[in-house]
This record gives C-alpha cells, sequence and structure tokens, in this order.
C-alpha cells in the first residue's frame, strides 16, 4: 500500500486575499480505524473530522491546542478529536461499528451516519484562564458543510471546507485529505462569485487524491496558479496518554474507592479512549497505589 507522508501545506492566494490549507491524512486516518476498528462509515466521519482538527490546529501556534466535538444524532454518536499546532491529532467515536448503505450518490453515507441534527463544538486552550467555546447546530451533517457554517458563524470567517475519506471495499482507507479556504477582507463580490464556482465545480477532494494530487495541487484546483505556500508540516496520530498519567488518575480516585477497587476486582484495567491502549494494574500494583493514595502524617 502506498505510504506517503502526511503533510499539511499552508499559504496565501490572490495577492494575500485569501489563505489556503491543505492535508493529506492518509496515514493518520489509517491509524484512527486500526486503533478502533471502525467500519467504513465510522471512518469515514471520523477521518473528516480529523482531517478538518489537523487544519485547524495548524490554525493554532506555540502550545495551543483545541477539541473538535461532533454531537449528532446518528448511530455513530458522538465524535471527538484532538489536534494542536504540532501537528498531533487524535480521535475516537462513540460507536466504531457502524456501516451504512451508501447514499444516493454512490458515496459513504456520512451525514446518515452523525445523524443530521446535533452539535459541532470546538473548544481551543489558548492557554488563557478560560478556553475558547464555539458551537454551531450541524446543517448536513457531511460535516464539510457543517465546518463551513461553523467558521462563518462562529469565528466570521467566510470558507471553503473539502473533507474526504475514501475507504476500499475491505474496509482499509486508501486516501485522506482535505482543504480550507478562507476569504480574508479586500476580495471583491466577483472574486467570491469567481471562488464560489471554483470550489462548487471541483471534483471531490477523493477524487483528486485519487488523481495523485498532492496538498498543494488540491489548492491549486481551488485558487489556480495565484497561489504562495508559506510552509509545509507533518501530521501524524500522537496520543498524549501514559502508564504514569493512568496511574495518577488512579491515585486521584482517593483510598476507599481504591480499596473497594481492590476487593471487587482484584484489579483493574484501564483503556484510553483517544488511542485504544489498555493499561493494566495487578492486585500488587493496587495496594502499592493504595499506599501512595493515604493521606499522609503531617510532621
Ligand atoms: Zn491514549
Amino acid at each position: 500500500m502506498e505510504q506517503l507522508k502526511d503533510v499539511l501545506v499552508r499559504g496565501t492566494a490572490w495577492g494575500g486575499k485569501i489563505r489556503v490549507f491543505a492535508v493529506r491524512t492518509t496515514e493518520l486516518v489509517r491509524e484512527l480505524q486500526r486503533r478502533h476498528n471502525t467500519l467504513p462509515t465510522a471512518t469515514a466521519a471520523l477521518g473528516r473530522t480529523a482531517t478538518a482538527g489537523a487544519i485547524m490546529g495548524a490554525m493554532l501556534k506555540g502550545e495551543e491546542k483545541l477539541t473538535v466535538q461532533v454531537k449528532g444524532n446518528g448511530p455513530i454518536g458522538q465524535i471527538v478529536v484532538d489536534a494542536n499546532a504540532n501537528g498531533e491529532v487524535r480521535g475516537y467515536v462513540d460507536n466504531p461499528e457502524v456501516l451504512l448503505p451508501s447514499n444516493a450518490e454512490g458515496k459513504i453515507d456520512v451525514a446518515g451516519g452523525v445523524g443530521r441534527e446535533g452539535y459541532l463544538h470546538i473548544i481551543k486552550d489558548l492557554g488563557l484562564k478560560d478556553p475558547y467555546r464555539g458551537s454551531v447546530p450541524l446543517i448536513s451533517g457531511e460535516l464539510g458543510e457543517d465546518f463551513t457554517y461553523y467558521f462563518a458563524l462562529s469565528e466570521q470567517t467566510p470558507s471553503a471546507v473539502g473533507l474526504g475519506v475514501l475507504v476500499d471495499a475491505d474496509g482499509t482507507v486508501i486516501h485522506a485529505g482535505g482543504f480550507i479556504v478562507q476569504l480574508l477582507p479586500g476580495l471583491t463580490d466577483a472574486e467570491i462569485t469567481r471562488l464560489e464556482q471554483a470550489v462548487g465545480s471541483m471534483p471531490h477532494v477523493t477524487s483528486l487524491l485519487d488523481q495523485g494530487e498532492s496538498p498543494e495541487g488540491i489548492l491549486r484546483r481551488v485558487v489556480g496558479d495565484d497561489l504562495t505556500i508559506h510552509d509545509q508540516m507533518d501530521i501524524r496520530f500522537q496520543c498524549k496518554c501514559s502508564r504514569d498519567r493512568v496511574l495518577q488518575t488512579l491515585v486521584s480516585l482517593g483510598e476507599s474507592e481504591l480499596q473497594q477497587l481492590i476487593e471487587d476486582d482484584g484489579e483493574a484495567e484501564i483503556v484510553c479512549h483517544f488511542c485504544n491502549e489498555a493499561y493494566t494494574f495487578d492486585r500488587a500494583q493496587l495496594e502499592q497505589l493504595l499506599e501512595q493514595a493515604r493521606p499522609k502524617p503531617i510532621q
């Protein structure tokens, strides 16, 4: 299987009046599919959300990070994706085993899986006391249009968002990627119309990836050749969990809860939602934690 590194490019177009991002997320979505054993409808929904998350992460700087939550009324349940400015992305869906028949266009029925009603929440940790929160109702459930609506309504930035995941008949991910094109002040009505027509008439992102287009190539299909790429970054799956963090969580349960856990189960298995890694603790290890959880005498 083709092994191209996942990259994100960002730049400007049309004399600086358009901000552009495009990303290939094939390896990231393959990793998400593998870790969570998602079936195609869930793979596409999680993959599209992770692709949007990767791009929105690239809009941040330094240690800033964000969480995307899609809470629709479809069978997939909640979709959660974390991303940061370093290109690290992780995510999960409540119900990975969702496989619906193709929609009327013969594509994966993402809206059927996500649901056409619900909310898209964006939570950004910008290092301030309170995180930034933006929410919009879902307007389609296909996710591209929902992110477009979020940018227009919550961030007052008119944008075009294209997200795509192509899944093979056996459930493996063939291609994944997307773009976000944002209109900055100064565009004329004629230019806005030209851009809308270009976005409206271009092939689906997965078709472009299937034709071998790079992220930069996808952007050229949207904005033409008046495009300047400013930089490029790697995108990859990365989870922040560790045995140490899980230990801290267990200790923070407190003495009586830990005591109960030892008596009832004699062991513990904690599975990370985001990466599906299982951390197990036997009785001896739990008893050691119990020692740590006991309040220390004041000396
Ligand atoms: Zn994890």
